[in-house]
């Protein structure tokens, strides 16, 4: 089956033929007309499986959406577990995007977060964020999260397991209760069927 077939519109398209890709994943297949549709999402994924894609290439469907959306606040909001992956989200972002008019950004701790406000006051569509860094910031007020209409929990169990829990519930609080959630994760542990629970409604389970 090819990408063609899953929905989504030709400029995506045209940047996933550059990246030189066929077919979709089995994750992919299965995840992204779910979401596509505006669904909640299990997926249980391994790394490797092309599962950013599964969560980006609909997210980017649903923010263009004929848009023009430069400057605008955060539309879209990946929590992940580590720095490391945060970076490689954002850039999978602006791969699959490069033909779109959407800002990314990768938020982490460690590093001087002046430039991070800075590129939120120019505008933010999708940010991609570890938990903790992200808290800070919405204590400081830089962050505004009114017309945030997905929320993904990448590595879930990952980030259950590094003790962010507690971050996790807090950032949750200050979402809008209406929002698409997609939820990844290597191992449905129920630790991550409780986070689910809470977050999440009537969501689509997938297991590859
Ligand atoms: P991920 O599981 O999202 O970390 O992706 C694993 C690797 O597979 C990454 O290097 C992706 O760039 C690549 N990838 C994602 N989707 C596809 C696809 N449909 N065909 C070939 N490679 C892919």
């Amino acid at each position: 089956m090819p990408f063609s077939k899953l929905g989504l519109s030709e400029p995506v398209l045209k940047a996933i033929a550059e990246l030189g890709y066929s077919e979709p994943t089995t994750i992919q297949k299965q995840a992204i007309p779910v979401a596509l549709n505006g669904k909640d999402l299990i997926a249980a994924a391994q790394t490797g499986t092309g599962k950013t894609a599964s969560f980006v290439l609909p997210i980017l469907e649903r923010l263009n959406n004929g848009n023009k959306l430069r400057g605008k606040r955060i539309q879209a909001l990946v929590l992940t577990p580590t720095r490391e992956l945060a970076v490689q989200v954002e850039q999978n972002i602006a791969n699959y995007g490069k033909y779109l008019e959407l800002s990314s950004m990768a938020m982490y701790g460690g590093v001087d977060s002046t430039p991070q406000k800075q590129a939120l006051i120019w505008g933010v569509n999708i940010l991609v964020a570890t938990p903790g860094r992200l808290l800070d910031m919405v204590h400081q007020r830089a962050l505004h999260f009114d017309e945030l209409k997905v929320l993904v929990l990448d590595e879930a169990d990952r980030m259950l397991d590094m003790g962010f829990i507690d971050d996790i519930n807090k950032i949750i609080k200050r979402l809008p209760i209406q929002r698409q959630n997609l939820l990844f994760s290597a191992t449905i542990s129920p630790a991550v069927r409780a986070l689910a629970k809470r977050t999440i409604n009537d969501a689509v389970e997938i297991a590859t």
